[in-house]
């Protein structure tokens, strides 16, 4: 607590990805900073996530391009803080002929910035022989993904930024922000110019009225961590349920009757937003989620119904044996649900709430967080502000 009562050019509540950023820009700017985070350690989404960096899954604008200049902003502080960003990129399996087309669709219209290739069933055999041959129609290759294991390197960014003069004050939970000021739980203040609150799924208790303005939601996503011995993939792999779940593909023509089928095929994929994605780690443990669930849907006990589903449609993506389950657990992130993807909003003077990024928070926050430092220091407006 020695930091607090000291007085900062900027204070972040919250060290998770958002917070973060959000310091690492401020520190680019030369601005003295105070991170106050609840917590000993990072353990929100930022530390419960694939740890996809997924420009492929952003739609073409602006939000590609934010993710496509986070991916540069990883690159960059991963070997100065010291843990790993491994280009992957990603591998997308067509299976039914309507997954097949809507990747055509995007290849041909969306996909600029991502070095998408179409492989045929052979050549995704010759280069990804852990991928299941039968039934296959093909896959889209796509360069742009990054592979980060956010359990270290959201704890690694933090002690980075913290040899670099950051102020970070653990186990300290921030009760009030306003301006000039963040009123802490055992009664001191944190004295700042500005207060960035980035407080992730926290944030409806300390601004309950931003959740309310924005429509931003709670949702839950159920996760597994498998072992997977002497197997390598050496790309992150999505199948077609996926092509359902990232608004990049939301414009495809065919994408209307996949979602048919897939509702036809099983109710529960649609019940419970199931869709599975797999993530290797340096280690050769599969990182693999996930499903979807609201607000009031919500319960602090996971279903092992979403489980085994998870479990059944990767056994049709991918041909490996001998798993086991290593580890289980579910995040929460917000999430708007009026079609925007981030909320950028000024509840009072001199402080600025940054969040609900989904479940793109490790995607976009690097390049949110430097356009919203740049805002702040022109004193331009931020997109959001009218929120
Ligand atoms: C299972 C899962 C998988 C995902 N996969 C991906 C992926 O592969 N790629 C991707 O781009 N995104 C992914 N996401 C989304 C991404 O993880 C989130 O968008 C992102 O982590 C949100 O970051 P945050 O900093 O806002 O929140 P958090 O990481 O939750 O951090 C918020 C922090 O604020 C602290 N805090 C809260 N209130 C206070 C307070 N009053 N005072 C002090 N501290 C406070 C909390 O303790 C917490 O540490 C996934 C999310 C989940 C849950």
């Amino acid at each position: 607590m020695s930091n607090a009562n000291k007085s900062y050019d900027l204070a972040i509540i919250g060290a998770g990805i958002v917070g973060l950023s959000h310091a690492l820009a401020a520190t680019d700017a030369g601005l003295r900073i105070c991170v106050i985070e609840s917590d000993d350690r990072p353990s929100g989404a930022s530390i419960r996530n694939f740890g996809m960096v997924w420009p492929v899954g952003m739609p073409p604008g602006e939000a590609r391009a934010h993710a496509l200049r986070s991916r540069e902003i990883w690159l960059h502080v991963a070997p100065q803080a010291g843990f790993d960003a491994r280009a992957v990129g990603s591998l997308h399996l067509a299976r039914h002929e309507d997954e097949r087309a809507v990747l055509h669709e995007f290849m041909q219209r969306r996909a600029d910035g991502l070095h998408a290739e179409w492989l045929s069933p052979d050549e995704v055999a010759r280069r990804y022989p852990g991928v299941r041959p039968d039934g296959l129609l093909g896959a889209m290759r796509a360069e742009s993904e990054l592979a980060i294991d956010p359990r270290h390197a959201i704890a690694a960014w933090a002690d980075w930024l913290a040899s670099r003069g950051v102020s970070f004050l653990w186990n300290t939970h921030a009760r009030e922000a306003g301006q000039g000021f963040v009123q802490l739980a055992d009664a001191t203040r944190v004295e700042a110019d500005h207060v960035v609150v980035c407080s992730g799924q926290d944030t409806r208790l300390l601004f309950p009225d931003v959740y309310e303005r924005a429509s931003v939601s709670r949702c839950k996503l159920q996760m597994l961590r498998l072992s997977a011995p002497a197997w390598r993939i050496g790309t992150h792999v999505a199948g077609g349920l996926t092509l359902r779940h990232y608004k990049a593909f939301e414009d495809c023509p065919t994408l209307p009757d996949l979602k048919q089928r897939v509702a036809r095929e099983n109710p529960l994929y649609d019940r419970y937003g199931i869709h599975v994605m797999a993530a290797q780690r340096a280690d050769g443990t599969l990182v693999i989620g996930d499903s979807h669930e609201y607000d009031a849907a919500i319960t602090p006990f996971d279903n092992a119904t979403i489980e085994q589903m998870i479990l059944e449609y990767l056994a049709r993506m991918l041909d490996v044996e001998g798993l086991h389950v290593v580890n289980r657990w579910h995040g929460i992130y917000a999430k708007r649900t009026d079609g925007q993807w981030l909320v950028r909003a000024c509840p009072t003077p001199g402080v600025t709430v940054v969040n609900a990024l989904g479940g793109a928070g490790m995607t976009l926050a690097p390049a949110i967080a430097e356009a919203t430092i740049a805002a702040l220091r022109a004193s331009t407006p931020l997109q959001g502000l009218s929120i």
